[in-house]
């Protein structure tokens, strides 16, 4: 019968960076991934034909658990993302675009007068009201962190009088562009958290475009680590549930879905939400630390990914689409999918009215938003395109929800959870789920 130090349950970013962190201490690990390819939200990987990504990602300079996980992985970040020195936001119906410096590397001052100053849509008193607005925020998500997590950004910009003009043209952009959300329904203290960190690494603040597929270019890199070290990886291996002692109260091990049981000191559960919830309820749906978990609220995301004869922007930059259904998307063609002549990424928003929609009538609406946009695509310049979409795959970042982010650690000897979910410093990101793949580890070490 098999027997490992440890077993990791889900091999996106959170597994893949406990598998490394506890290989690297010499344990003996595996990891189990549901799909037949590895990185989860991260991956990429051919759906009927066509080269695909979970959706398009972008990594934020001042993320510091990633970089160090991606070197220790023996990956160089700056040979996986290229800098993007602008963002850009499209007005609809409307010949206006607001291109945003964000590389202060390559340009402060056209940061800081892109983001406040140059807005051609916004007035002196527009600015001034989202000067307060951005500076309370940032206050009150330090100092106030549950207060704020009960208010929707909007709600919170009324409060300081921010004008309709700026909640259209920055704050929608910036909220639904990020988290897919509008700002009605989006945590403000989820919101500051997310820009927090940058400011004390104002310098860092930049943003990295993957430069290929991401499970080719970081995730399969890592799982070579990790298996290099020992490790051993199944691709294809949903875990069905636990091994438990008879009171519950201890981990043996695991039963996957082809009905094969290993056995174990610990597991890291590092599925997303809501198959952690769906399994893990099956045991602990009374137990205390399960409470948490079960009122955690999930949502979903959709993406949708073109495949085209030529490019259709001028640079592979982040664009924002404010009011339309094109939260954030961009050209892909010079930077992660170099195979393709062109190629545009879109993250659609609200999610929930895209997920159970035909991807025909997807492509209806992205054309005819596109449009909108000045952004003019003919049937006869579509080569291929997939809709990818991720039900239930995020935990709701709508206001009142942050207090029931789960602890990694569970009342169960032997069960850690591990996830952008879990409760760790930062947000639904990468640098979250690697946060919490560490934290896992260290964990797993401490009691072994
Ligand atoms: C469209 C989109 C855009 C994003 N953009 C960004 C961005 O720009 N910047 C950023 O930092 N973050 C971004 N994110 C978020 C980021 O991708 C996630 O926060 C992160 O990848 C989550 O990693 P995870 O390991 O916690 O979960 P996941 O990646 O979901 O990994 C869970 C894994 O568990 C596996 N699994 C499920 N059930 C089982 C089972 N029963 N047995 C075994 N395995 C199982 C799954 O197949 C999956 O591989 C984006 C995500 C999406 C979807």
């Amino acid at each position: 019968m098999k027997h490992y130090d440890c077993i990791v349950v889900g091999g996106g970013l959170a597994g893949l960076t406990c598998a490394l962190e506890l290989t690297y201490e010499g344990k003996h690990v595996a990891l189990l991934e549901a799909k037949d390819y590895i990185g989860g939200r991260t991956a990429s990987w051919n759906e009927y034909g066509m080269h695909v990504e979970s959706g398009f990602h972008r990594y934020i300079g001042y993320y510091s658990k990633m970089p160090k996980m991606l070197h220790k992985a023996g990956i160089d970040l700056n040979k996986i993302v290229t800098w993007e020195e602008q963002v850009e936001i499209r007005v609809p119906d409307q010949e206006k675009s607001v291109v945003m410096g964000v590389s202060p590397l390559f340009g402060p001052l056209k940061m800081v007068r892109g983001i406040i100053a140059n807005h051609p849509s916004l007035t002196l008193k527009d600015k001034l009201s989202l000067l307060s607005f951005f500076i309370y925020g940032f206050k009150d998500y330090l100092l106030n962190p549950s207060k704020l997590d009960l208010v929707s950004v909007k709600q919170y910009a009324h409060l300081y009088d921010v004008s309709e003009d700026a909640i259209n043209h920055l704050l929608i952009p910036l909220s639904a562009g990020i988290f897919f959300l509008p700002p009605q329904r989006y945590s403000a203290y989820v919101f500051f958290g997310l820009f927090a960190p940058g400011i004390p690494k104002f310098y860092k603040m930049r943003i990295g475009a993957f430069l290929g597929g991401m499970s080719e270019v970081m995730c399969n890199p890592i799982a070579d680590r990790i298996k290099q070290l020992g490790g051993e990886i199944y691709l294809g291996e949903p875990v069905q549930s636990l091994l438990l002692s008879a009171s519950k109260d201890r981990v043996l091990g695991i039963k996957t879905s082809k009905g094969e049981e290993i056995h174990t000191d610990d597991v890291v559960w590092a599925t997303s939400v809501d198959i952690a919830k769906t399994v893990l309820e099956n045991d602990f749906a009374n137990e205390g630390w399960f409470g948490k978990l079960k009122n955690l609220k999930m949502m979903d995301a959709s993406t949708f990914q073109i495949e085209l004869t030529s490019p259709v922007l001028p640079k592979d930059i982040t664009t924002f689409g404010p009011n339309t259904c094109l939260g954030s998307f961009s050209e892909q063609s010079r930077t992660t999918f170099q195979g393709s002549k062109g190629r545009l990424s879109i993250i659609l928003t609200p999610p929930e009215k895209f997920i159970e929609m035909s991807a025909e009538q997807t492509l209806e609406y992205v054309l005819h938003d596109l449009h909108r946009l000045n952004i003019d695509i003919n049937m006869d310049q579509v080569l291929d395109y997939r809709k990818i979409d991720h039900p239930n795959d995020f935990y709701s970042l709508a206001p009142g929800n942050e207090q029931y982010r789960p602890d990694q650690k569970t009342s169960v000897k032997g069960l850690i959870l591990a996830g952008d979910y879990t409760r760790q410093p930062y947000f639904a990101t990468m640098e979250g789920a690697v946060a919490s793949g560490i934290n896992a580890a260290k964990l797993v070490s401490n009691k072994t």
